[in-house]
């Protein structure tokens, strides 16, 4: 099996940091210590980039998991609102939707783990 690996906070800041300066995939990849192929899946994964394709596709039984996720009120990771929602989503809803530019595109539903 493949190790998952499990981003620390300042390491998922660390990757919001480097879209925000336009990094490249080989830097933010060097950040974190994996290879460019696993720093996209982990983006995707936590939902702070989409990418299309089906090579980083949830599996239907993931998604039958994120309907019964836990919920979490963890500050929002820009307004720093205690606002309760899914376990796994770093945005509360409304700054969800506000975002554009490198944000848009990400689904709520990708922003769950
Ligand atoms: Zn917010």
């Amino acid at each position: 099996m493949v190790q998952r690996i499990v981003l620390t906070d300042d390491q998922r800041k660390a990757l919001y940091e480097a879209l925000d300066n336009q990094q490249t995939y080989t830097e933010m990849a060097d950040l974190i210590g994996v290879c460019v192929d696993t720093i996209k899946r982990i983006l995707h994964r936590e939902g702070i980039r989409e990418f299309d394709g089906a090579k980083y596709a949830v599996s239907p039984a993931n998604r039958l998991n994120r309907l019964n996720q836990e919920q979490w009120d963890r500050p929002c990771l820009k307004c720093k609102k205690r606002v309760p929602r899914p376990h796994g989503h770093w945005l509360c809803p409304k700054c969800s939707k506000s975002n554009s530019g490198l944000w848009a595109g990400v689904d709520e539903d990708w922003l769950a783990k």
